[in-house]
């Protein structure tokens, strides 16, 4: 690859013969890699490294800390699931919150709903943002949409100041290390429970049921004390660990159902949208979990429901 003969070790570690491997402790044992054509940027923000590179097959690739976040090529599978799911599942979402999503690409989906009014962006790292403009045009045009107020900083702190403001609230974040660590906590979820109005649904970012099962059950369990409904989807997607990456979703509303849409997107709508991923029929679909996963789902309310019979016998007995 040519890369700058200036780059950090840390570029040159990942990037050997032409190729960017990504290995991560979250998933011990296996590796993605990538044939590179060149190195565009790489720098160290505040809050991570930053790298883009110019791959042979999947167009311009985003680096954080080592982790593949987007390519150009796969990227609209992601970002479609992870704003329709939630959208289409709401009979009136008019606000929205993004939480990361530095990338714009979530942004760019959601401001195409037709029933979105305003959405707030809260993004750790402006220089993710700066990048993304440059080297991630077609995801970055999220950031010109008119609907758009943009907030830089923690979506944690962000969160804390925010209650009853939002229809659905959605959490585009990196993995559960470094600055995205305090995303995937029961804190977080209970702020977010907060800043949801009535009826408020959301939806995060909900890793690898091939990779993290114990993370999604813990999670879940979590949920399940908090919102009245909670489910669990996921989608397809090359470029992520194991080819594929899931989401959590939750409601306010006891009669959600996210596995039958409110919205049924036209024929027309999903041309004006140009959706290439999401569907009615995939929408529906992504909530059918293979056995290993499904089991892990109903061993949560198992656990859920011993949980709450062991607290109402006990509140009974004093
Ligand atoms: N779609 C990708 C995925 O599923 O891994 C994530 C893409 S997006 C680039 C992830 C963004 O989350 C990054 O820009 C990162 O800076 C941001 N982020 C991480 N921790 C954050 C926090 N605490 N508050 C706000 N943004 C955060």
């Amino acid at each position: 690859a040519s890369a700058a003969p200036d780059w950090p070790a840390a570029v040159m570690e990942q990037i050997k013969d032409g190729w960017f491997t990504e290995s991560c402790a979250l998933w011990p044992g296996q590796a993605m890699s990538l044939q590179v054509e060149e190195v565009l940027y790489n720098k160290k923000s505040k809050f991570q490294d930053v790298m883009v590179f110019k791959s042979k097959t999947y167009g311009n690739v985003l680096v954080l800390d080592g982790v593949i976040q987007c390519t150009e090529r796969d990227e609209f599978a992601y970002q479609e699931m992870i704003a329709n799911l939630p959208l289409c599942s709401h009979p009136c979402p008019k606000k929205v919150l993004v939480i990361g999503g530095g990338d714009g690409g979530v942004l760019r989906e959601v401001v195409k709903h037709p029933l979105v009014e305003s959405v707030v962006l809260c993004e750790i790292d402006e220089d993710v943002i700066n990048v993304s403009k440059k080297f991630l045009p077609g995801m970055a045009k999220g950031f010109f949409s008119p609907k758009l107020t943009l907030h830089v900083g923690d979506g944690f702190e962000f969160m804390k100041q925010n209650q009853d403001a939002f229809d659905i609230i959605i959490t585009d974040s990196s993995d559960p290390v470094g600055p995205a660590e305090s995303l995937f906590k029961e804190s977080y979820y209970q702020l977010m429970k907060a800043a949801l109005r009535s009826g408020g649904i959301l939806c995060s970012q909900g890793e690898c049921q091939w990779l993290h099962l114990e993370l999604i059950k813990e999670m879940r369990t979590f949920c399940k004390t908090l919102f009245p409904v909670v489910d669990y989807a996921y989608g397809t997607i090359p470029t992520y660990p194991s080819g594929q990456i899931g989401f959590m979703l939750c409601s306010k509303n006891p009669e959600t159902n996210f596995r039958e849409p409110v919205k049924a997107l036209s024929k027309e709508e999903m041309e004006t949208m140009n959706l290439r991923y999401y569907n009615t029929e995939i929408h529906k679909a992504s909530f059918v979990l293979p056995e290993f996963a499904r089991k892990v789902r109903y061993s949560c309310i198992y656990l859920y429901f011993i949980e709450n019979v062991l607290f109402y016998t006990y509140q009974l007995s004093y």
